[in-house]
């Protein structure tokens, strides 16, 4: 099999010939020859490699309003890439065809782009930024931090589209050249991260989110996938929203979106729109000011209305998006602070 291997950063050598990888909260540890559960970093003679440095599943120039990001730089186009490969193993995947692999194989479409030719290629596109999205951008860490390295050299703003199950330590070694994490937080039960995803210690997302704004003063926008009888009643609602008003702040947005049969959930219903709105109701009532409904094309909730003066601030119908009332973070009309980032993408360091 023809792929790159690249020592990773954070992991620990044992006795035995055996690693303990530090990357994500799996933790995993790792004999001889193994790999780890994500299937992209094995154990070569007793060192831990990643498998997937710069190969490339998905490259396209996208709008950041389909990460979804809809307070950050709206309107702006964004280089996106994804790799190979998932830490999770989630029943309703949308990308299975890239998350659930066990290597980048060339024969499978991989492209080689280097952390160069990524900044290139954003620049000559006319980006404002790189978003690794599609699969879990942890599965490439070493790729994706050296690629954000360069890309605030060269003023690209950067974005991880992520489960969130990075350790502290991966996000304190990546935080300093991120500005804006889109976090999935799918609900609020340890039943619900166990059956959906296969994850047990769910928990953490929440406070590597939470570290995320405070300690790296990331961008911070929460997505919800609602899927029928799966984690869409209203304890786990309110409990996502609730956390997000206490922990992210009342102006943090949160995208509920709708489920289409996927995967192994063929068996469930798109997700009614009237449970959409039930969790906008829900997100609002918690004292969220910004909830949107997604996968809803044409939704009154697509667009951005001042959370003080009620006037449109950006308007959104599918990707078109048209920005109407924004001074900086703040709405032009009545100065109400709206939680916009549009500008900064110049290199952030801590
Ligand atoms: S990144 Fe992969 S090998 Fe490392 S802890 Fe996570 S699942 Fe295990």
């Amino acid at each position: 099999m023809n792929v790159t291997a690249y020592e990773a950063l954070l992991y620990e050598k044992l006795p035995n010939s055996r690693v303990r990888c530090n990357i994500c909260q799996w933790r995993c540890t790792i004999g001889p020859d193994k790999l780890g559960v994500c299937k992209m970093y094995q154990n070569r003679d007793g060192s831990l490699y990643n498998l997937n440095y710069a190969q490339a599943s998905s490259v396209a120039v996208d709008p950041i309003e389909k990460k979804p990001l809809f307070h950050f730089f709206p309107g702006s186009s964004v280089f996106s890439l994804g790799g190979w490969g998932c830490n999770f193993h989630c029943q309703d995947c949308q990308n299975w065809e890239i998350s659930c692999v066990e290597i980048a194989e060339p024969g499978r479409g991989s492209r080689e782009i280097q952390p160069q030719e990524a900044v290139e290629l954003a620049k000559s596109y006319h980006c404002q930024g790189i978003a690794w999205t599609y699969n879990e951008p942890t599965i490439w860490f070493e790729y994706t931090l050296d690629s954000a390295k360069l890309a605030k050299e060269n003023n690209l703003y950067t974005v991880y589209v992520t489960n969130g199950y990075l350790t502290p330590e991966a996000l304190d070694t990546i935080g300093p050249y991120l500005d804006a994490w889109r976090v999935d937080v799918k609900g609020f039960s340890d039943t619900l991260y166990r059956e959906l995803a296969k994850v047990t210690r769910w928990r953490e997302i929440l406070e590597v989110a939470r570290r995320a704004k405070d300690k790296w003063k990331m961008h911070v926008e929460v997505v919800t996938n609602i899927i029928p009888t799966m984690n869409d009643d209203d304890q786990q609602l309110e409990g996502i929203a609730s956390w997000i008003r206490d922990n992210l702040g009342e102006l943090t947005p949160w995208h509920v979106t709708r489920f289409f049969p996927n995967y192994r959930m063929m068996h469930l219903p798109p997700t009614p729109v009237s449970t959409l709105e039930h969790a906008y109701d829900i997100g609002k009532k918690a004292g969220l000011k910004f909830v949107y409904a997604g996968n809803v094309p044409g939704h009154q909730s697509e667009s951005t209305f001042c959370s003080s003066c009620g006037r449109l601030i950006v308007s959104r119908s599918g990707y078109q998006t048209e920005v109407l009332g924004l001074e900086g973070s703040r709405c032009k009309f009545c100065g109400a602070e709206l939680n916009f980032r549009t500008s900064g993408a110049e290199r952030r360091l801590s």
